[in-house]
């Protein structure tokens, strides 16, 4: 299955009339936008970009792709060259936090090449990372170094044989060396994120938790959402359920903590473990939304859940200067939709498009 089955169009519905506030000297009264700054058609400030560097994996999380993928050819995906100048634009309109992520970023030749330069970035505030843990053994301290902030690694379970079936191909004590490495090499606050799925391992929260716990890792569980190969309605598991699941185990204090992200955070007495819960389909997140997503192949989604898209590469590589790149931007900003329905897209997945591709 080819890893995208989406074209998305050069001028979706809706942008060609969309007039972006960031180019007028004033704002609305409630977009609390300034000049230089990234503000949609509903005065949502954007200051957080997710970049994924590649499609590719080593591992084939069933929920996250298909068990045959086919992946991008070397030259649809964006050069390193052309990351760097994306997020400078992008940095030039005010964002200030860049998650690499993927496919798995790791397994890109010279990925440390690209991360070391924007670490570099004047004006970027907060480098992070998102990786499945595979490679994290070698790469951890030199990440550390390059100036990447804070990881989040991926883990559903604990338990070798059921790793082993979730992800197809993966190797759970590799993730757990790179776990280790990670503390080693001077990071702290690591996130554990875990897709939560009925009959698959709901069985495993409590001792997720636990593991979490003792390894001062934060912790956050996500509904499945309905992309690719995933079970939709039949594998959901609430975040609800599960917080309630936990309570039974543990004294659970709701925190008020905001992170910029779509998670809710709860704190467990006498330790510094934040628990999440990233609740796409019971908690629509998106009237706090911050952040757009851009693709291996150098399309920009404003929203994760809708499939309109900008094809930043295509510019790039037809000759745009920064100035056309950046109108570019702008413009997508009417396009970003109010908000997604993920839970209607549960029954009829509308999002075709697989989570490798758009990046999580
Ligand atoms: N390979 C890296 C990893 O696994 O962390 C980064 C990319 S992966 C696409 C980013 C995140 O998306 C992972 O935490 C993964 O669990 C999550 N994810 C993938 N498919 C998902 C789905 N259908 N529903 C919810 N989360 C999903
Ligand atoms: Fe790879 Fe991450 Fe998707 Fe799993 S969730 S297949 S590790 S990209």
């Amino acid at each position: 299955m080819l890893n995208e089955t989406l074209h998305p169009e050069a001028t979706p519905d809706g942008l060609a009339h969309f007039r972006p506030l960031v180019q007028s000297g004033h704002h609305g009264p409630d977009s609390g936008a300034t000049a230089g700054t990234l503000v949609d058609k509903y005065g949502r400030r954007i200051t957080y970009v997710r970049l994924s560097i590649t499609d590719r994996c080593d591992f084939r999380c069933t929920y996250c792709m298909s068990e045959k993928m086919t992946f991008l050819p070397h030259d649809a995906v964006m050069s390193f060259e052309e990351c760097l100048r994306v997020v400078r634009v992008f940095i030039g309109l005010g964002a200030k936090k860049l998650r690499i992520t993927g496919g798995e970023p790791l397994v890109r030749k010279d990925a440390l090449w690209l991360i070391e330069r924007l670490g570099a970035l004047p004006g970027l505030d907060n480098l992070v990372l998102t990786t499945n843990g595979s490679q994290l053994d070698r790469y951890a301290r030199p990440l550390f170094e390059a100036g990447v902030k804070r990881l989040n690694i991926s883990l559903d379970t604990l338990r070798a044989e059921r790793f082993r079936r979730i992800t197809r191909i993966g190797d759970i004590g590799k993730v757990l060396k790179g776990i280790a490495a990670a503390r080693a090499a001077g990071f702290r606050r690591t996130k554990l994120n875990a897709v939560m799925m009925r009959g698959v391992n709901d069985d495993e929260f409590v001792d997720l938790l636990r593991f979490a716990l003792d390894n001062e890792l934060d912790l956050s569980f996500i509904e499945e959402m309905p992309f690719g190969d995933s079970r939709g309605g039949a594998a959901y598991v609430s975040s609800e359920e599960t917080r309630a699941r936990l309570a039974e185990h543990f004294e659970l204090l709701p925190s008020t903590e905001d992170t910029g992200g779509p998670a809710r955070y709860w704190r467990i007495p006498g330790s510094e473990t934040r628990l999440g819960f990233i609740s796409p389909h019971s908690h629509n997140f998106c009237a706090s939304c911050n952040r757009v997503r851009i693709t291996a192949r150098g399309e920009l989604y404003p929203c994760l859940g809708q499939n309109d898209a900008v094809n930043l590469l295509e510019a790039l590589r037809a000759g745009a200067d920064d100035e056309a790149l950046r109108q570019r931007i702008v413009s997508s900003m009417g396009i970003k939709p109010l908000g997604h329905d993920f839970a209607r897209q549960m029954e009829a997945s509308q999002v075709v498009r697989f989570m490798s591709m758009t990046g999580g």
